[in-house]
């Protein structure tokens, strides 16, 4: 199937983190989540982050996509510092859909475009586009219940493109569904990519998931968590089911694990 033109902007967003600190009010004390982070993700790349569950995953994309105040250290992004949410510039996809159960694939994929006051004719046909891209255009007019989870993550996907962010943060999106659904998933993630050049922060606590997807990955140790790693991935790309079956991807996945297999509770 030809895929529709697409005008997207080049991705032109290298996420620089500074020093970067995250503690949360709680009653006893402040939380430490995460302490003197620092990294930087290069324009265009696709760039992983595990680390045992609790450690600060998820604050970690909050703070990058400056939905919560840092504690201390700073987040840069083409050249400027983030202080507030910029949805222009970064869309968020989260574990769960959250499509609204009212409004069909097509409303739910232009709402963001909505919400800035769009004319109706012109989100519906950008909503219509984005689901070409990632493939449910023939679900355009059916509600969230008629779809499968993956194709929930789909729409939520192409909901998080609609405004063409240069940046796209993904706390765990394919943790909900079943292996061989994920791994499809995975798949089509690259192939967007590959074809949008967003600069993509992706979260997982699957490894193998984290080797396949990545040009590097951040391992974070337990919290407070540190950066106990980061590992380029040099495996070849476009990438295939093949590159998992090699030596090589193994010892990736390997060097990871000897790092926070331990630190995982059973
Ligand atoms: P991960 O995504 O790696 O599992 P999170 O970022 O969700 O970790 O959470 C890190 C730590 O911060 C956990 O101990 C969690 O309980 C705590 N936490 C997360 N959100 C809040 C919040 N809004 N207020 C207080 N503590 C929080
Ligand atoms: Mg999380």
């Amino acid at each position: 199937m030809a895929l529709p033109e697409i005008k997207l902007r080049a991705g032109r967003a290298t996420i620089e983190v500074e020093r970067l600190s995250k503690s949360y009010r709680a009653r006893g004390g402040d939380l430490l989540v995460f302490r003197d982070l620092s990294f930087t993700v290069e324009d265009e790349s696709f760039v992983c982050v595990v680390g045992p569950s609790g450690c600060g995953k998820s604050t970690l994309l909050l703070c990058l996509s400056g939905l919560l105040p840092l504690s201390e250290g700073r987040v840069i992004i083409g050249g400027q510092q983030i202080t507030s949410p910029d949805p222009k510039t970064i869309g968020v996809i989260f574990q769960d859909a959250n499509l609204l159960p009212w409004r069909t694939v097509t409303d739910n994929v232009g709402f963001p475009l909505e919400l800035k006051g769009t004319a109706k004719k012109v989100w519906r046909a950008r909503a219509m586009e984005y689901l070409e891209l990632v493939g449910i255009a023939d679900f355009a007019n059916a509600y969230p219940h008629e779809l499968s989870g993956g194709m929930r993550q789909r729409a939520a996907i192409a909901r998080g493109l609609v405004q063409d962010p240069t940046i796209l943060l993904m706390d765990e999106p394919f943790a909900a569904l079943d292996e061989q659904t994920r791994m499809k998933m995975g798949v089509e993630v690259l192939r967007i990519w590959e074809q949008t050049r967003k600069t993509i922060v992706f979260v997982t606590h699957n490894l193998t998931e984290a080797v396949f997807l990545s040009d590097r990955v951040i391992v974070l140790g337990a919290r407070p968590a540190t950066i106990l790693d980061d590992m380029p991935v040099d495996l070849g790309r476009p990438r295939t089911y093949d590159a998992m079956a090699t030596e090589h991807f193994g010892l990736l996945r390997q060097r990871i694990w000897r790092q926070i297999g331990d630190l995982t509770p059973e």
